[in-house]
Order: C-alpha cells, then sequence, then structure tokens
C-alpha cells in the first residue's frame, strides 16, 4: 500500500546504539520539525535500543544477533506495537521500509552491505557511515546507486568534507582531494615504542571519540588508508589523486584541489554531527547541535606530510589502490580480522600491518565480476588472516 509522503525526512538507523548512531540521535532530537527516526537496529544491545524507541517513539527495531532478538521480544521493554525484526534479514527489511526516506548505514564493518543495498533497491537515499563497505564493494554498490538513480552521502567526516567542497563542479576539473588524518594516538610516539602498546593505549583518540574498532585503525593509520580508497569509489578517482596528511587539529577535513591549482578546503569543529546533520538535511542548512567554531580564540591549523615507514597501513593501503581488483577488499578483511586479535590482546599492535601484508601476498589479486565471488574472497581472506594470528601472539597469549 502506498505511504503517504511526509514533510519530515524519515530515517532508518543501522548501527543506533553505537557512537554515530548517538551522535545521529542527537542530530534528530535537534530538529523534530525536519527529521523523524522511524527505525533503528544494532546487534545485541536491545536495552539501549529500547530506551531510544521510547524516547523517540520508534515503530521498528531490528536486533541482528537471534538470542538479543528474543531476549528484546520477550523483555516487555518496548511499547505494543512496537515491529521487532531480527537477523541480517530483519536489517534488511527496515532498508526497505515503506515509510522511510533515508537510510543511514553505521554498523561498523561490512554487515551493512546487504541492507545498504536493499536501500538503494527500494530506492532509498542512503547515507553511509561504514567505510568497510565501499572498500569492500564500492564498485558494486556505486553502480547500483547510478541504476537506481539514489542519492548517496557521506557521513565519514573527510568525504562529507570533499562531497561539500566538489559539489556544484564539473567532475573533470578535480585535479586531486587531500584527506586530513589527526595522526591518531601515537601521531607523536618514537617508533620503537610502538612495539609495546596496549589496547587501551591505542584506544586514547586525542581529538575524536569514536567505536573501538575505527580508533584502533586511526592508530595505525588503517582508518585514513580505508579512507582513500573510500573516496576513490565515491569519487571516481585514480589512486595517485588521492592523498592524506597529518593535521593534529582535525578542524580541516579535506582540501580539494582543482586543475588550476586552487584548494578548497572544509572546516568544522571535530565532531560527527556536524558530517551527519549535512548528510540528513541536505541540501537545506541549520543551526548545528555542536558550537561552531569561535574565531574570537587563537587557534592554528597545521599540516605535516605522513611518514609512512612508520604507518606501514597507509603505504599498504595505497599498494592495494595501485593495484585495484579485489587487493583493497583482503586489506579491509585482514585487518578486521587483526584489529579484533589486538583488541583481545592475542596479538601485539605491530602485528596487524604484519598480518595484512602477508594476507595479501598468499591471495592472488583478481578482478570479480560479480559480489558473490567478492563475498566469497572476503571469507577467503578473513580465514587466511586468521590463520596467521596463530604465528603472531602475544607472548601472555601463548
Ligand atoms: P561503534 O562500535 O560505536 O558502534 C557500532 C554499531 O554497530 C553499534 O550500534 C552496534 O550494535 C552495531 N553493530 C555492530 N555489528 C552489528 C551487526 N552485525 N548487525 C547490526 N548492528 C551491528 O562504531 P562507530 O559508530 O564508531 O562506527 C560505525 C561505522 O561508522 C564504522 O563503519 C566506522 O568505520 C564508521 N565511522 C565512524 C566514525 C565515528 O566517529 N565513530 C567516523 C566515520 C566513520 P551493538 O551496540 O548492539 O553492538
Ligand atoms: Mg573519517
Amino acid at each position: 500500500m502506498p505511504v503517504p509522503a511526509s514533510p519530515r525526512t524519515r530515517v532508518v538507523l543501522l548501527g543506533a546504539t553505537g557512537s554515530i548512531g548517538e551522535n545521529t540521535l542527537r542530530v534528530i532530537a535537534a530538529h523534530p520539525d525536519k527529521l523523524e527516526l522511524v527505525a533503528i537496529a544494532a546487534r545485541s544491545n536491545w536495552q539501549k535500543l529500547a530506551a531510544i524507541a521510547a524516547e523517540f517513539r520508534v515503530p521498528h527495531v531490528g536486533l541482528f544477533d537471534n538470542d538479543a532478538y528474543l531476549s528484546a521480544k520477550s523483555s516487555g521493554a518496548f511499547a505494543p506495537g512496537t515491529k521487532l525484526v531480527g537477523g541480517l534479514s530483519g536489517l534488511t527489511e527496515l532498508s526497505r521500509l515503506p515509510e522511510a526516506d533515508t537510510v543511514l548505514v553505521a554498523v561498523v564493518g561490512t554487515t551493512g552491505l546487504q541492507p545498504a543495498l536493499a536501500a538503494i533497491e527500494a530506492g532509498k537515499t542512503l547515507a553511509l557511515a561504514s567505510k568497510e563497505i565501499l572498500v569492500l564493494a564500492g564498485k558494486f554498490v556505486m553502480a547500483a546507486a547510478k541504476k537506481r538513480g539514489v542519492k548517496l552521502f557521506p557521513v565519514d567526516s573527510e568525504h562529507n568534507a570533499v562531497f561539500q567542497c566538489v559539489e556544484g563542479h564539473p567532475a573533470a576539473g578535480v585535479s586531486r582531494i587531500i584527506l586530513t588524518a589527526s595522526g591518531g594516538a601515537f601521531r607523536d610516539w618514537p617508533a620503537e615504542k610502538l612495539s609495546h602498546v596496549t589496547p587501551a593505549d591505542a584506544l586514547k583518540h586525542p581529538n575524536w571519540s569514536m567505536g573501538p574498532k575505527i580508533t584502533v585503525d586511526s592508530a595505525t593509520l588503517a582508518n585514513k588508508g580505508l579512507e582513500l580508497i573510500e573516496a576513490q569509489q565515491l569519487f571516481g578517482l585514480r589512486a595517485d589523486q588521492c592523498d592524506a596528511v597529518i593535521h593534529p587539529q582535525s578542524i580541516v577535513h579535506c582540501l580539494v584541489e582543482f586543475a588550476d591549482g586552487a584548494m578548497l578546503a572544509q572546516l568544522c569543529p571535530p565532531s560527527m554531527t556536524f558530517p551527519i546533520q549535512h548528510a540528513l538535511l541536505h541540501p537545506h542548512r541549520a543551526p548545528g547541535v555542536d558550537r561552531p567554531l569561535d574565531l574570537k580564540k587563537l587557534f592554528s591549523l597545521e599540516f605535516r606530510p605522513i611518514d609512512e615507514t612508520r604507518f606501514p597501513m597507509l603505504a599498504l593501503a595505497k599498494q592495494t589502490m595501485r593495484a585495484g581488483g579485489i587487493a583493497p577488499a583482503i586489506y579491509n578483511a585482514a585487518n578486521e580480522v587483526a584489529v579484533a586479535a589486538f583488541l583481545e590482546e592475542k596479538i601485539p599492535f605491530l602485528a596487524i600491518p604484519r598480518i595484512v601484508e602477508e594476507t595479501l601476498s598468499k591471495m592472488p589479486n583478481t578482478d570479480p565480476a560479480d559480489l558473490d565471488t567478492v563475498l566469497a574472497l572476503d571469507a577467503t581472506a578473513r580465514r587466511t588472516a586468521t590463520d596467521l594470528l596463530g604465528g603472531a601472539r602475544t607472548p601472555s597469549a601463548l
């Protein structure tokens, strides 16, 4: 049955209990006249989903984890009439809800791929925070969005910044994009100290408050590597047109260089509410949730080149971009396995790039023509990386 149009943008939020999820809720709460939350999902934290559902009167709730779904169903914590769905199929069903306009995918890792593709097929606007999805299957996601004619807004701050800088400019005039990197927790650490770092050290990000996986990725600069690959996919650029620079203040989020040498930059404080609001309200602007920059206070903007010998995960990402094909997806899969093992204190910090490099060297690079082959190779890469964990264990985990 057709659902009547709404004056408000109706949002499905996948990953509602996470860091991006929380910032999205702040944006939605600040603009009740413009935004409405119609569905939320998470992996297992149904208690938090119940609180969100009550606060925002959300009629549809999804849980990926089956046990959590069953607990949520029998809990009585959701208002009568709330529709609960479970598993990946449940998340995918939420992406297709007839009464939704925009699906914001902020599920950590690549689990959101199928729901993102379902949203595109159903003609929804896609707001994409989960960078791993574009690294795994950017070619297919971008082609599907183009074919269906749906809008895709990047939520990752640097890509949202690039989007804002290039909008209205012919693509042929863009010569380079430069993403900024805070440098993560170990920006100023000497190389020899890196062999002793613990998960607690890696989780201390200087500027951003984010989920654990992306915070470790920031410390290795794999996050910037994934973002370069993401940018290449989103903006249809060659590997040599995408680069990164250290910018400790995290105020400038990107620099876009045009053919005439002019550069445009996007500036805002380091809070994800800025790109999230941009993606949800586009093309409109409204007062933000967080304070804008205060130019009455002294601040400086500093840029430095990145030493890729100290951050091999960035060099490896660039290699995979030049190689193309399945290489970026292998990089992503091996990194996810290695980061999870590091967070569980099973491997040392410096084993992360070693495992990724070895996984890449063990798998031949191909250019799969269909998504099923991509997913099969992603699974092979995860198995290969998992097999390598044994040889990289920390002494305490032996
Ligand atoms: P968090 O770890 O804070 O949150 C992850 C969210 O995803 C939680 O809601 C979690 O649910 C949910 N989730 C995890 N696995 C599944 C699953 N299998 N099915 C359904 N939901 C799942 O992550 P972030 O918010 O930091 O990051 C989310 C994504 O956004 C990542 O891809 C990240 O790279 C990207 N991103 C994040 C930024 C940030 O500032 N945080 C910046 C730019 C991009 P539960 O709580 O139940 O586990
Ligand atoms: Mg980012």
